[in-house]
């Protein structure tokens, strides 16, 4: 007895000894240079990941590596903090999921979920559908390739109720596993973007997130929605597309998080006119509003470049046709709006970490953090479009792309 009982204990050490080994066998990257995400260069950089980990990141490794991509450029996965990741073109076309079964729907997500993965972008976070739920546990699980996926599941508007209804809303949303908390705090830019919820409102729901540990994310166009949401301690305002400087001033005083979305969503609608048009606001009134915010939202995000200290963030706002073409905002910020690459990359990367709470988990290329890291085919720094020429991805530790030109 004692004997079978040591027999299969041995066994037991040395099945877990190999599986260990398996896991922590080391792999080398290496490549012409890397963007830690910090706002550091590092020349002829090696990476070394075990166990789905980053050990160590350095400059003038000796010896061979795992995956050569020398004449490549090396940066931490990217991050979106706003995408609808369940939005896509159905199949008349048109961008509505009307008329599909739930099965048809989820795999569009499916899609999106892919070909954001394959442009480089690891992290996402979609603010937000129910169907998000099950798609986030199928690529926790390691089954369906996609980015990491942060929800908001269901948002908070003028309509959820009164203050202590929109507490309670807050904690069932928690409850039903939501990563943050969504706020409609005005009207869509199409609408003119006037405030909806009242200051009370937006106080509720931000509070109560922060109560329950989640973060808040709030949707404001118009300056006094703006205002209200930052005196309101929410985490971030996203769009942002109305403010003055005095707003971009007084986010900067609260820490809060600002994700202006200037260089792919209303591109986007433009481009796919015929497959939104006639859709809710997506009316000729709404497009020529679309249409109109362009210039005016790239001159409010040249002048919040100009606040030091205000947490600027990278997110896209994409929907239907959006999907794995994330990276068009950051292009849009360098070559039309001005940012200094290096900045934008570091916004796209550590700052939006900050933003979701993860800063000790990813967006950077440092010992302890998980091992998101993309290949780009040319130097970001000199020619932003290289983020379009994503040829390598690997998401904790696990090689989802790998189309590096032979060396
Ligand atoms: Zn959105």
């Amino acid at each position: 007895m004692i004997t079978k009982t040591f027999t299969a204990l041995v066994a037991a050490v040395l099945f877990a000894a190999s599986g260990v080994n398996a896991q922590t066998a080391s792999v080398i990257i290496r490549a012409s240079s890397a963007l830690d995400g910090r706002g550091r260069s590092v020349p002829d950089a090696a990476v070394v990941v075990q166990g789905g980990k980053i050990v160590s990141v350095e400059s003038g490794r000796a010896g061979a590596a795992t995956y050569d991509l020398r004449g490549l450029t090396l940066l931490p996965g990217l991050i979106d903090t706003h995408v609808h990741i369940d939005t896509h073109f159905g199949k008349d076309g048109r961008a509505t999921s009307q008329g599909e079964t739930p099965q048809q729907s989820m795999l569009y997500s499916v899609e999106n979920a892919w070909v954001t993965l394959m442009a480089g972008f690891t992290t996402v976070q979609s603010i937000g559908s129910p169907s998000d739920v099950d798609l986030r546990a199928a690529i926790a699980r390691g089954v369906v390739p996609g980015p990491r996926l942060l929800t908001s599941i269901r948002p908070v508007n003028e309509n959820t109720g009164t203050p202590d209804a929109i507490r309670a809303f807050v904690r069932k949303v928690k409850a039903d596993g939501a990563d943050l908390i969504k706020l409609f705090a005005s009207k869509s830019s199409r609408e003119g973007g006037a405030q909806t919820m009242t200051d009370e409102q937006i106080q509720a729901g931000c509070g109560e997130a922060k109560a329950v540990g989640l973060r808040s994310w709030v949707h404001a166009h118009s300056p006094s929605s703006i205002r209200a949401a930052t005196l309101a301690g929410c985490t971030s305002v996203t769009h942002g597309s109305q403010a003055t400087g005095a707003e971009l001033a007084l986010m900067q005083q609260h820490g809060t998080f600002f994700e202006p979305n200037i260089g792919l969503v209303s591109q986007n609608y433009l481009e796919n006119k015929p497959r939104y048009l006639g859709i809710g606001n997506f009316n000729e009134e709404g497009f020529a509003f679309t249409e109109k915010g362009i210039p005016m939202k790239r001159e409010m995000f040249t002048r919040a470049l100009t606040v030091s200290g205000l947490k600027l963030i990278m997110g896209t706002d994409a929907g239907a046709g959006a999907h794995g073409r994330n990276a068009e905002e950051i292009i849009y910020r360098v070559q039309v709006a001005g940012q200094p690459a290096r900045d934008a990359i570091v916004d796209a990367t550590s700052h939006n970490a900050m933003s979701l709470g993860l800063a000790e988990r990813i967006g950077a290329l440092a010992p302890g953090l998980d091992a998101d890291l993309i290949a780009v085919d040319g130097n970001p720094l000199e020619d932003i479009t290289a983020l379009r020429r994503v040829v390598f991805v690997m998401r904790g530790g696990t090689v989802y792309k790998n189309i590096a030109r032979g060396r």
